[in-house]
């Protein structure tokens, strides 16, 4: 077996143990005779599963009783449609801020639906940082304010949880549910894809409030309503039965290795390696303006595409994985989530140093 690091930014990496639990449950779960893959939604084995992945998601995040807890399909970008059609239904206005690509589509489709403003957008230093807002900054009769928790693609993350008085806030947290304890009491709705930081790609993960259920507009597609999916237990349809059983696998390893007060403390520790190394140094620049680095994307880049590109290539060849920058941004991107070991940052900051000195610049 060769397993490498693979910095990708999603799909990506799982936890070794997990993968050889899914792998000994693979070919007869539990003395079923069958796969998870293979078996009945609604059978008495898979209802435990997914009773489980919803009871130790609720311990690992401490979500209130007043939320929900819903396993989707459709990705995190389904949620971008989903959102504005359950919650925008008393003002039909809706506040958003641009701080990414991902954000950017989200406003983009709740503008079919709605009055939506642009309260602040990062657009003029390239995504390289949060605004700085205060309740004043939003509506107050707005029905949501939305923003995206950790910016995959230009590794930015909110330094802070925006106050944004009695409106609820929706939070993208795709690429860092998981990844350190939030204040859920916080949201309104937090949602993300599980590709990065939770599960095989497959299922979505929906936390909403109970008040913001059942309100939808009547328009509404049946298999996006919040409603329709929490009085069905996330079971309204064929759930991602594969997805959710590898969630939970991925929720219990988390509770064994400490929870999350204990991941964040790995997850800084790991980020900061490569923030220190970036920062004494002069031949990579790390784009992101430190007070909003996130702990889960890290982004550089050497000023020279053609180096950027011979980085990637000869990173790959090392077992260095992926660390090419999102094709929208260049440079490099090394996507560090829960399952990657501290010693894949080592052996990055390693090949780091090697690639500056074999490669001087002009
Ligand atoms: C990856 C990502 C998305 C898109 O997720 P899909 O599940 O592919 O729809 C949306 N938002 C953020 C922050 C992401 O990182």
């Amino acid at each position: 077996m060769n397993r490498v690091f693979n910095f990708s930014a999603g799909p990506s990496m799982l936890p070794l143990p997990v993968l050889e639990k899914a792998q000994a449950d693979l070919i007869d779960y539990q003395g079923t005779g069958m796969s998870v893959m293979e078996m009945s939604h609604r059978s008495p084995a898979f209802e435990t599963i997914i009773n489980d992945a919803q009871a130790l998601i609720r311990q690992l995040m401490n979500i209130p009783d007043n939320y929900k807890v819903l396993f989707l399909q459709g990705g995190a970008s389904t949620q971008f449609s989903a959102v504005p059609l359950n919650l925008m239904n008393k003002s039909n206005k809706a506040d958003y801020v641009i701080t990414g690509q991902f954000s950017q589509k989200a406003y983009e489709e709740a503008r079919k639906y709605g009055d939506i403003k642009l309260v602040a957008s990062s657009k003029d230093r390239n995504n390289t940082y949060i605004p700085q807002l205060t309740s004043a900054d939003f509506r107050s009769d707005a029905d949501y304010v939305h923003i995206c928790f950790n910016n995959t693609i230009f590794g930015t993350k909110w330094n802070y949880i925006p106050d944004t008085g009695d409106v609820p806030l929706v939070a993208d947290m795709s690429s860092c549910i998981l990844s350190e304890p939030y204040d859920v009491s916080k949201f309104g709705v937090i949602y993300a894809g599980a590709q990065k930081n939770v599960a095989p790609a497959g299922v979505t993960i929906v936390i909403v409030r109970d008040d913001l259920i059942g309100n939808s507009r009547k328009d509404i597609p049946v298999m996006l309503d919040y409603k329709t999916q929490a009085d069905n237990d996330s079971m309204y349809n064929t759930p991602p039965c594969w997805s959710i059983y590898v969630a939970k696998l991925v929720f219990e390893w988390l509770i064994e290795e400490g929870g999350l007060e204990a991941r964040k403390k790995l997850n800084e520790k790991k980020a900061g390696l490569l923030y220190d190394y970036l920062d004494n140094q002069t031949y990579y620049t790390a784009p992101a303006e430190k007070p909003y680095r996130s702990i889960m994307n890290v982004t550089f880049v050497t000023g020279n595409p053609d180096l950027d590109a011979k980085f990637a290539k000869e990173a790959g060849a090392q077992g260095l994985k992926n660390i090419k920058g999102h094709r929208s941004v260049g440079g490099m991107r090394a996507s560090i989530y829960n399952a990657m070991p501290y010693e894949g940052i080592e052996k990055l900051v390693a090949f780091m140093e090697k690639f500056a000195k074999e490669n001087p610049k002009g």
